[in-house]
């Protein structure tokens, strides 16, 4: 469904939520965007990012695999932390800064360009509906939502499910990437615009310098069987962390799928939708949210994505305060272990065929939830 949208107009739940953030920062003085802590952070990791891709040189024999492990989960860590924040232009004050930060996607092998069609433009506004958030799309590999049709082998996918996030980051930048390149689309919808000329050029040039730099190069130093084997463990961490850490905030048993009516209509208040759909996790532990870019407060996150990340911490209980006041919940899990449970029990409530959601059922528990009436 290409036409899929939320009601326009007034939108009382995220004017009371966004009103409170506001009194916060107006309270404070402090900016919305990044601050010294994000700042001094992204040194932090840019120097383990750089530091771990010399050392797959100049660490002796087979100890070289310890640093292509080690800058895969920099590569996650320079995603979620400077990446994310600058795509969503919440990095800094400043523009260029953003699209500078934001162009460290292209560096770790995909695509600025894709990356907003993708995740600002797509999975940020339909989070969790089917045929408009890819995120939630694995090609039938797997299955996500209780939307999605199911296949016979899908009754065992909570168990072999944890081997293809392995595969994850492969996949997306080696194919997923060039499918939205040549569709111009993000699951069911068209691209917001064409890629101009520049964008072609970033793209194709950014493949170039990541193919040079992660497997000619190493072959050339290390030989092409150590490279290989390198370039998968590294892939290995980084798309087990990139799709763990997703999943965590939305393939959960917490988290909602709702979809749109007749038309194309969503049925909540996108404020409301996103409080049914995104879950936090752990939000007391100070290590994740430091390495975590934030993501384990996906809520606080998806309410408020031109926010940097290293204010979630501070809005937390004000959010969540604000929104039982108005009858809704922040959704969380206390820790990360628990928010693993509940992805594995919602893939295993999704391997089951018959748990699938019918029109109707679907409707009436989406007037239940939300305590809405549909249009
Ligand atoms: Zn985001």
């Amino acid at each position: 469904m290409s036409n899929i949208h939320f009601k326009t107009g007034h939108r009382p739940v995220y004017q009371e939520l966004s009103g409170e953030v506001n009194r916060h920062f107006k309270r404070t003085g402090a900016l919305k965007t990044g601050n010294s802590t994000l700042y001094n952070k992204a040194l932090v990791i840019g120097l383990i990012y750089v530091g771990s891709y010399l050392a797959i040189y100049m660490l002796p024999g087979s100890l070289h695999y310890l640093a292509w492990a080690i800058h895969g989960i920099a590569t996650a860590m320079v995603g979620y932390n400077i990446m994310h924040d600058g795509a969503h232009e919440s990095f800094s004050t400043s523009r260029p800064i953003n699209r500078l930060m934001a162009l460290t996607f292209n560096l770790v092998g995909s695509n600025r360009y894709y990356w907003a069609q993708k995740h600002n433009r797509n999975h940020h506004v339909f989070t969790n509906v089917d045929g408009a958030d890819e995120d939630i799309d694995a090609l039938g590999l797997f299955r996500m939502s209780p939307h999605q049709q199911h296949r016979w082998f899908h009754r065992y996918q909570h168990f072999y499910v944890w081997f293809l996030y392995l595969i994850t980051s492969l996949f997306w930048f080696f194919a997923l990437d060039f499918k939205a390149y040549h569709s111009q689309k993000i699951a069911h919808r068209d691209y917001s615009h064409r890629m101009k000329l520049a964008d072609h050029i970033e793209f194709w040039a950014s493949k170039v310098v990541y193919v040079t730099l992660y497997l000619l190069i190493p072959s050339a130093v290390l030989g092409g069987e150590a490279t290989i084997a390198g370039f998968l463990l590294m892939h290995a961490f980084l798309g087990f962390l990139f799709a763990l850490v997703f999943q965590l905030a939305h393939v959960v048993d917490k988290a909602d799928f709702p979809r749109p009516g007749e038309n194309g209509t969503m049925s909540d208040e996108w404020a409301v939708h996103q409080m049914r759909t995104t879950v936090d996790f752990a939000t007391d532990n100070r290590f994740l949210t430091w390495a975590l870019g934030g993501l384990n407060f996906q809520a606080e996150h998806h309410l408020f994505p031109r926010i940097s990340h290293v204010h979630y911490p501070e809005l937390h209980p004000l959010v969540e305060a604000k929104a039982a006041e108005l009858g809704y919940e922040i959704r969380s899990y206390p820790t990360a272990l628990a928010a693993i449970q509940g992805h594995y029990r919602h893939m295993k409530a999704m391997a089951n065929p018959h748990n699938v959601v019918s029109d109707e059922t679907d409707s009436d528990e989406l007037e239940n939830d939300a305590g809405y009436t549909r249009s």
